[in-house]
């Protein structure tokens, strides 16, 4: 039989090496992460055998075994489930098969991994967590179903590499054999493994057994004790989700939880329930409290785990939750659907659809239930997932309503770190205050000090501050909230003074000249100018025609590369400022002098200044707020 050798790809080379080298707490995790995979090959093998009888044949009643070898130093866990191939031993014990892993590894060295054991397990690394108590590893296997003992071997030292043998083994499924470092033979102490598996593992469905040796009365001699070695349960094994919500206690759940999220934390929310009626299904549902790394990227796992009858059917079904709910974790056991149940079924099945359906509302309910209750928790919770449930807005016309009442914003009145939310603002509304407005910026900061702000503010009236990308877009796709329209400040016109209209028409017909002469002067980057009833102090801003694009959005969406039609924006400008005052009075005595040419194009370039956007020709405009800084100098020296 020939040894093959392999080299493990780079990023399992790093990973074995802060593995062994940098994590010293929580090595305990290593039996929990196999037990999990042996969980996981049964519920493979399982899954096959409803279909393929030979297949439980051959394996016999589901078991996971622990074993200890006191004189070899090894301890061994064993499980009758699917089995690997020569070829599946290669890929899935030579490489990280998940695309984050670079990110992973970066997220790893950054923060002190020393404390965030957390982040093992999070992309599949849970097998080389074998590496934190054992200096060489052998895994054995023999795939499920096949009838001859033919068997593969895989060895590692996580020296860089790994062998690959051919050998025999008697029975399917995989033994993973951990030669335990010196200093970690702890781990072949009976009571040391109970408790870890008791505290990690109870709820793993199948038996996890482990021979133990006890003292028994001899039958033959009354008083004589002999030893013997007797094959015991350690789990209780009990489905979670099917006990009654009584009887589970709350570190139960918690240790449920992390062992399907791979999340070291506890959930924000746990939810449990069962459902009757027109569909039959329990559901224990988690929201997490910290947004696991992978969350944005296009491979992440989607969903609930799906069982039908206690048989687990896929580990995550993305159709039991839309995507903005795509944070939920946790378990659905249906009664309704049938046992072979695919992919392809579940996409157009109705009965799924209700499932989905009646998950949305609860999860839904119970984050307006914490918002209410727990309001500091939900702000955490809101930190880490608000951005995806955001997207809700966009994708559940039903729920729009309701999600958009569990969104959070800081305003110019709640500083740049709590928040109000659309219905504090409504309620905090004046009489004359017909809209909602929000301004998108980059910073608070910036947003709080925008001209666009100014006459908003004067009124006292509250102007939400939205910082996410993806915030304008959002809020036009709401419209409008409590029969209030949603407005964006640097948006449309904006007349807050609904009286007054002779005196306005009365200062539009001062400043109709200039007006005029400016729209010529700028007509090729400004499709209007006209009187402002947003500003105060500044002389000038840019605004966007109702319905049109944000300059963030513009900007965002040229950055993503996406063809954005050039559409010329509106100049307003402020009739109480001097400079405007002192331009009108140029224009009246001495018509159209060069000055005022080169002062429209000076507001012109601070109005985009002032937007966050760059000056159209920035040498131009530098050299023409030089000239008029000599012209000042020269004056006053004069
Ligand atoms: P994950 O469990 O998240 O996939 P692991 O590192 O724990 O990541 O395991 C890697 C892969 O190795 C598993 O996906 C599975 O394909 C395979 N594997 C590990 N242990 C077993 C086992 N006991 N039986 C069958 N396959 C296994
Ligand atoms: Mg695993």
């Amino acid at each position: 039989m020939t040894v093959q050798k392999f080299e493990f790809k780079t990023e399992v080379k790093e990973l074995l090496n802060l593995m062994i080298h940098s994590l010293y707490s929580h090595k305990e995790i290593f039996l929990r992460e196999l037990i999990s995979n042996s969980s996981d090959a049964i519920d493979k093998a399982r899954y096959e055998s409803l279909t393929k009888s030979e297949i439980i044949d051959a394996a016999g009643p589901w078991k996971i075994s622990i074993r200890r070898d006191r004189t070899a130093g090894t301890l061994i866990i064993s499980d009758n489930g699917i089995g690997m191939t020569r070829e599946e031993m290669i890929e899935s014990l030579g490489t990280i098969a998940h695309s984050g892993t670079t990110d992973f590894l970066r997220a790893l060295h950054e923060k002190d991994i020393k404390e965030k054991p957390e982040l093992i397990g999070q992309f599949g690394v849970g097998f080389y967590s074998s590496f934190m108590v054992a200096d060489k590893v052998t895994v054995v296997s023999r795939k499920a179903g096949t009838k001859d003992n033919k068997a593969v071997s895989w060895q590692s030292a996580a020296d860089g590499s790994f062998a690959i043998e051919e050998t025999e083994k008697d029975t399917v499924g995989t033994d993973v054999v951990l030669h335990l470092k010196e200093e970690e033979k702890k781990y072949l102490d009976e009571w040391e493994l109970r408790t870890v598996i008791k505290k990690y593992s109870d709820y793993i469905e199948y038996p996890i057994v482990m021979e133990v040796e006890r003292e028994r009365e001899d039958e033959k001699e009354k008083g004589k004790k002999l030893k013997v070695t007797e094959e015991e349960r350690i789990n209780s094994g009990k489905a979670i989700w099917l006990r009654e919500k009584s009887e589970v206690q709350e570190d139960e759940y918690k240790e449920f939880y992390k062992h399907i999220s791979h999340d070291f934390g506890d959930p924000a929310r746990t939810i449990h329930y069962k459902a009757e009626g027109t569909s039959e299904f329990i559901a224990l549902l988690y929201v997490p409290s910290k947004a696991p790394l992978g969350m944005f990227y296009k491979d992440f796992k989607i969903g609930p785990a799906l069982y039908v009858k206690k048989v687990q059917i896929m580990d995550h079904c993305e159709q039991l939750v839309p995507e903005y709910l795509r944070f939920v974790k946790g378990v659905v056991d249906s009664s309704d659907l049938p046992l072979n149940v695919s992919r392809e079924i579940l996409q157009n099945n109705r009965q799924v659809e209700i499932i989905k359906k009646n998950i949305t509302k609860k999860v839904i309910d119970t984050l307006a239930e914490m918002k209410k209750n727990e309001y500091a928790g939900y702000v955490d919770f809101y930190k880490e997932f608000g951005r995806v449930l955001k997207e809700g807005i966009h994708y559940d016309m039903s729920k729009k309503e309701q999600i958009a009442d569990l969104l959070l914003w800081t305003s110019s009145k709640t500083g740049p770190d709590t928040f109000t939310t659309l219905q504090d603002y409504v309620d905090g509304m004046p009489l004359a205050q017909e809209d909602i407005y929000y301004i998108t910026a980059r910073t608070y900061e910036e947003a709080s000090n925008s001209p666009y702000l100014e006459a908003i503010r004067e009124k006292n009236y509250e102007v939400l501050i939205m910082l996410d990308e993806i915030d304008d877009f959002i809020m036009g796709e709401l419209f409008e909230y409590k029969g209030k329209k949603l407005r964006s400040v640097v948006r449309g016109d904006i007349d807050l003074d609904k009286e007054g209209e002779s005196e306005k028409e009365k200062v539009k017909g001062e400043f109709e000249k200039l007006i005029d002469y400016m729209k010529e002067m700028l007509r090729d980057d400004v499709k209007d100018v006209r009187l402002s009833g947003r500003l105060k102090d500044s002389a000038c801003c840019l605004v966007t025609e109702e319905g049109g694009l944000d300059p963030n959005m513009e900007k965002l969406l040229k950055a993503m590369g996406q063809a954005v039609p050039v559409t010329k924006r509106i100049l307003e400008i402020n009739a109480s400022h001097p400079l405007l005052e002192t331009m009108k009075g140029i224009l009246e005595k001495e018509g159209r002098a060069p000055v005022l040419k080169e002062y429209s194009d000076l507001l012109y370039n601070q109005a985009l200044l002032l937007e966050g956007s760059r000056p159209k020709d920035p040498t131009a405009f530098v050299k023409a707020v030089s000239k008029l800084m000599v012209d000042n100098a020269t004056q006053k020296t004069a």
